[in-house]
């Protein structure tokens, strides 16, 4: 077997066991395979163990790969920091944005998302951290831009999106992916809104804890694709 499909076989273990320890159902916990600054032949890889949705951070290297991937029915989800002129390539070649945490922005992707396409799927980057990070709204910002963006048409919010302050103490995980869920299960939209059925919380280090409390998608790199060649910032920062 190959590393990735290796690798693959041991991520989908460790989210069954996950699942199955606190009851969840596997269908509901997606596995969204992070593969900034890896081949496009790694992502073939992982399409051929049966991966489909794959998530980038930088759009030139994304777009890169898309080109060259174009004949497998992939998902591309951008997790990544979103400038302002940005934004219409992102509108146009992505299904999900995972990082949004401005209203302009939002405005934008909006905009600027091809009338031919469905609305652009969305999770609202949330702070759950305090001043340790830089990227995400903060909770007290939360209820006016989900309102805000929840009303743009071109833009069909899913949910929330956390990358919490790296520990490795299962209390903190737990507790900064609990209190996501919580902002999210808080939000009240105007009646008739489709409900907000995405978690986006969960890297290779701290799945099983984001599972427990209830995660919709994992965002796995390293655990599947081996250490990357350079440290990406998983908040903040632009790739060159
Ligand atoms: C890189 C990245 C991941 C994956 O991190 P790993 O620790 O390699 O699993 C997940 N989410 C975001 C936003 C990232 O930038």
């Amino acid at each position: 077997m190959s590393t990735i499909r290796e690798n693959i076989a041991k991520v989908r273990a460790r989210i069954r066991g996950a699942a199955q320890a606190c009851g969840r159902d596997l269908q509901g916990v997606g596995l969204l395979a992070v593969s900034k600054t890896q081949a496009a032949s790694a992502i073939r890889e992982a399409y051929a163990c049966g991966l489909t949705d794959f998530g980038e951070n930088y759009l030139q290297e994304a777009l890169a790969k898309q080109a060259e991937l174009r004949d497998l029915p992939l998902t591309w989800h951008f997790i990544g920091p979103i400038q302002a002129n940005k934004t219409r390539s992102i509108a146009e070649s992505f299904a999900w944005v995972h990082s949004l945490d401005r209203l302009k922005i939002a405005e934008r992707l909006s905009a600027q998302r091809p009338s031919g396409l469905p609305p652009l799927n969305i999770c609202l980057q949330v702070n759950v951290s305090g001043e340790t990070s830089k990227s995400g709204c903060s909770p007290a910002e939360l209820p006016a831009l989900a309102l805000a963006i929840s009303q743009l048409p071109g833009l069909r919010l899913r949910g929330l999106m956390a990358i919490p302050q790296p520990t490795t103490d299962a209390g903190e995980q737990h507790a900064a992916f609990a209190r996501l869920r919580a902002l999210r299960d808080g939000l009240e939209l105007p009646p008739g809104t489709p409900p907000l059925d995405s978690l986006s919380m969960g890297m290779s280090e701290d799945l099983e804890a984001a599972i427990a409390e209830g995660a919709s998608w994992v965002r796995i790199g390293s655990a599947i694709f081996g250490a990357r060649a350079y440290a990406a910032p998983a908040t903040q920062g632009n790739h060159p």
